[in-house]
């Protein structure tokens, strides 16, 4: 059996630390902690990348805290258009959804989109009726809605009218994980509710293979957060496994280039968490904070919020 590990990202939409009382921080991390046992367990029992990353981002897609699932950010028309996307390293194959409206974890549905194979991506209204028609659970739009985003979208369109700059926080979010399983093999998830105030029927980058999500076993799983048109431009997680295979760059490297270095001058809100094939695993970024947590190849476990990194019992 080889190492097994694990990351989690809950988005890089974070506050500065005294915008939040420490208990909305501390339920934060305690869903953090939760995404991440639920990922390491599965892990440990031996099973699949892929069900680690998927059981990891489910967790994430119920907590309230990100911007996912219940709790996703609203479009310019108040409207939860929601985005996911998960890719098997070993096989390279994918499954994704976009802009669904009533899925209640859309990991779920691009995994069973993934494993039903007919295609890679379905958005809109046919990833809702494929959702349902795979028995998955479907919800009105009330169940995404969470007075934070209500406010957080109310927040985007005064500074859209006074031509200000949103917080981190207002603009967006995202939840991610990938993780390197007994056998060797690489997988990444990820699954958000895009921008607060995004156009009707705009598609991020989570659900785009190669730019929000990437895996491939023997170099790396990547799964992104933030402003994800510039994650498409630069086709961010597929970049990484190019600079990791052909420039023979560490993971450290390659994912700091990317977002300390190409994005940079973009001066966009950006984050990733990566693993590499020896489970060594790394989560960059250059907003406030970002919620992320990790599972070393020696098993200890770690969340965070800001800089200062709390270790938890798995
Ligand atoms: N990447 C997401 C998107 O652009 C948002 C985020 O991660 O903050 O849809």
């Amino acid at each position: 059996m080889t190492k097994i590990a694990l990351a989690i990202h809950g988005g890089c939409g974070v506050m500065p630390e005294g915008s939040m009382t420490p208990e909305e921080w501390e339920g934060a991390r305690r869903d953090l902690a939760a995404a991440l046992r639920a990922g390491y367990t599965r892990l440990q029992a031996g099973d699949s990348a892929v069900d680690a990353v998927e059981a990891a981002v489910v967790v994430m897609e119920d907590s309230q805290h990100f911007n996912a699932g219940h709790g996703a950010a609203l479009n310019e028309n108040g409207v939860h258009e929601l985005d996911a996307s998960i890719m098997d390293g070993t096989t390279l194959e994918a499954g994704a959804i976009s802009a669904s409206r009533a899925i209640r974890n859309p990991i779920k549905a691009a995994r069973t989109l993934m494993e039903d194979g007919r295609a890679v991506y379905l958005t809109g209204p046919a990833a809702d009726r494929f959702a349902e028609a795979k028995g998955l659970q479907i919800e009105p739009q009330s169940y995404f809605t969470t007075l934070k985003r209500v406010e957080a979208l109310e927040a985007m369109k005064r500074h859209a009218a006074d031509g200000t700059e949103g917080t981190e926080n207002e603009k967006h979010g995202t939840v991610g994980a990938v993780a390197l399983d007994a056998a060797g093999h690489l997988a990444a998830a990820t699954s958000t509710g895009g921008y607060n105030n995004k156009p009707d029927g705009r598609v991020g980058d989570s659900p785009v293979i190669g730019a929000g999500t990437y895996a491939r076993d023997g170099v790396c799983a990547v799964s992104g957060t933030g402003k994800g048109e510039f994650f498409i431009r630069y086709v961010v997680g597929h970049e990484i496994a190019s600079r990791m295979a052909y420039l023979k760059q560490d993971i450290a490297t390659a994912t700091e280039g990317l977002i300390n270095h190409d994005l940079a001058p973009h001066q966009i809100g950006a984050g990733l968490v990566a693993i590499d094939a020896q489970g060594i695993a790394v989560a960059p970024y250059n907003t406030p904070g970002m919620f992320r947590g990790w599972v070393t190849p020696e098993g200890k476990g770690f969340v965070a919020t800001h800089e200062r990194v709390y270790e938890i019992e798995l």
